[in-house]
């Protein structure tokens, strides 16, 4: 580099810079998720913020559902729109010689979750979020879109979901592991 830069480049979805985004009763943090972001500023990676999928659905003032209320073509079309725009600024880096390193998800989200996310413990009754459902192996709807898009374009990065309050509710470790594991790919 011919400068400070580092060529490293996180992405991270909307809600870890501000959540603000994120349905009622689910924040954390009054503004950002500071332990993630304590360890990439210390890391000195570039921080490029996703939009927040759901907002472009359903807007600010929906409630928490799990992953099949998002599971319809119409949304995953919406979604891999999203996907494509995002990916077209992506590969001006990838151009530049810089790196995608990580993608940081918001485990648990039916949007973008990156191992788990939420499912109805009955699908037919349903029921109230998070009483109500159960959190299961998958990928997010908008991730699994801007995962095919990546990979279409040769862009391989490592994919980390930072668990939120309710898999920290069920999983009081789950939160250090995964620091532990976003520390020793940067
Ligand atoms: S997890 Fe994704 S959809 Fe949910 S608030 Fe965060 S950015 Fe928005």
């Amino acid at each position: 580099m011919s400068d400070a830069r580092s060529g490293k480049i996180v992405v991270v979805s909307h809600c870890i810079l501000n959540v603000h985004s994120l349905e009622d009763g689910l924040a954390i943090y009054p503004g950002l998720e500071e332990d993630v972001v304590k360890i990439l500023l210390e890391r000195g990676v570039g921080i490029f913020q996703l939009p927040c999928p759901e907002m472009h659905i359903f807007g600010i003032f929906r409630k928490p559902l799990p992953k099949e209320s998002y599971e319809h073509p119409t949304i995953r079309d919406k979604y891999r729109s999203i996907a494509e725009a995002i990916v077209e600024q992506l590969l001006w880096f990838k151009r530049k010689g810089y790196e995608i390193v990580a993608v940081l998800g918001a485990e648990a989200s039916p949007t973008c979750g990156i191992s788990r996310v939420g499912r109805w413990k009955d699908p037919v009754k349903k029921g109230k979020f998070p009483g109500d459902v159960i959190f299961v192996e998958g990928m997010g709807v908008f991730m699994e879109e801007f995962k095919n898009v990546l990979e279409e374009n040769d862009i391989h990065p490592v994919w980390i979901g930072i668990p939120g309050k309710s898999l920290r509710s069920i999983d009081p470790d789950v939160f250090e592991r995964t620091l532990d594991k976003l520390r020793s790919i940067l």
